[in-house]
């Protein structure tokens, strides 16, 4: 089964997309493949096993967003690799 998703104006293989895990300040903490899980909810549950976590990240603002592959190389990548705008603030 192929499962397509409609995504910045693209359809696109959900195999081809990516979860990305959101902290409230913007910045992304973890990605998984998009065919890991069909909604937010099943992706949060790849990155925090327990409820009692996912409901507290819910409560402080965290997100799971799908992305593209390009979104994914300009707002995750910088993130997890530890050169975005976000940790140089916490560093500053
Ligand atoms: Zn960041």
């Amino acid at each position: 089964m192929k499962l397509m998703v409609e995504l910045d104006g693209q359809i696109l293989p959900l195999a081809q997309c990516f979860w990305i895990h959101v902290a409230p300040n913007g910045c992304v903490c973890g990605s998984s493949h998009g065919d890991q899980a069909l909604t937010a909810d099943d992706a949060h549950k790849v990155f925090r096993a327990r409820q009692r976590d996912r409901d507290r990240e819910i409560r402080d603002g965290w997100a799971m967003r799908l992305v593209t592959r390009e979104q994914w190389d300009q707002q995750a990548k910088p993130c997890l690799m530890g050169e975005c705008e976000h940790r140089k603030e916490v560093a500053a």
